[in-house]
């Protein structure tokens, strides 16, 4: 579903990516940990190319762009509409109810019929377990709820692929279960996700690969078991050290 080759970004002089390869099959939930700074969240916006690469390749299901050349927008918009992003800090529109915040994509975007894509936001919110929130506006709604109408809204879309960065980080302790459940369904029906992320407890569960991300490559990377068990690379072992 996603293959990534020998992907570089750099910011300046700065070598943030170097030389990235991993790929990712239909239905596979990858965890991506690492320090911060290590580059985790410049790569999961390689993918969607909300970063352009400096070179390398990135292929999402039937879309694959080669950066090496000068990637031409329309091809960039086809990237970026297989890949459903959920973010850190939630970004909804504040004039919107969450039935409205997630309608919008659909109908700017992808032209459906305000009926369609409202009885599809009906649907994704009660998935998402706000079936009583519809009518609300994001002031209304705790984090955790806001955070689970921003994955209603990258959902709309039909994505992929679903892409999270670091997305329970700015949450309040008590609400960050909620939202980690709500991705856990999503990862047993089949959905194909990359997801950064500090939650370890969450990466042992629902992971079936894990990626050791340090200083722009990556260093290991194995399942659960392997790598929180038995690490390699000593620069994976002093990492997992540090979080205990
Ligand atoms: P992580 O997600 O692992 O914390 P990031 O991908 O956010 O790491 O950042 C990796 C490095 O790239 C950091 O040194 C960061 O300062 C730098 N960086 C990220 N985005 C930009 C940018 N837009 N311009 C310049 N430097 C950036």
């Amino acid at each position: 579903m996603i293959t990534i080759t020998n992907l570089h970004k750099q910011f300046h002089a700065l070598d943030v990516l170097k030389g990235i390869s991993l790929t990712v099959e239909k239905g596979k939930v990858v965890v991506i940990i690492g320090p911060s700074g290590s580059g985790k969240t410049t790569l999961l916006r390689c993918l969607n190319a909300l970063e352009i690469p400096s070179a390398g390749s990135v292929q999402i299901g039937s879309v694959q762009l080669d950066f090496s050349k000068k990637a031409a927008k329309q091809d960039i918009l086809r990237l970026r509409k297989q890949t459903g992003m959920v973010f850190q800090s939630y970004n909804l529109f504040p004039h919107m109810t969450a039935r409205q915040n997630v309608m919008e994509g659909p109908i700017t975007v992808k032209g459906e019929k305000p009926e369609k894509a409202k009885a599809k936001a009906d649907k994704l919110l009660t998935k998402v377990g706000l079936a009583d929130k519809l009518d609300h506006y994001p002031a209304q709604l705790s984090g955790g709820q806001q955070q689970r109408v921003g994955i209603a809204r990258a959902l709309a879309m039909d994505p992929q692929v679903m892409l999270f960065d670091e997305p329970t980080s700015a949450l309040d302790p008590e609400l960050v279960g909620e939202v980690l459940k709500v991705m856990k369904e999503l990862a047993l029906e089949g959905m194909t996700m990359v997801v950064v992320t500090h939650e370890m407890a969450f990466a042992r569960e629902v992971a079936d690969e894990i990626i050791f991300m340090d200083q722009g490559v990556i260093v290991e990377r194995g399942t659960p078991e392997q790598l929180f068990a038995k690490p390699k690379e000593e620069r994976t072992r002093q990492f997992l050290q540090h979080l205990k």
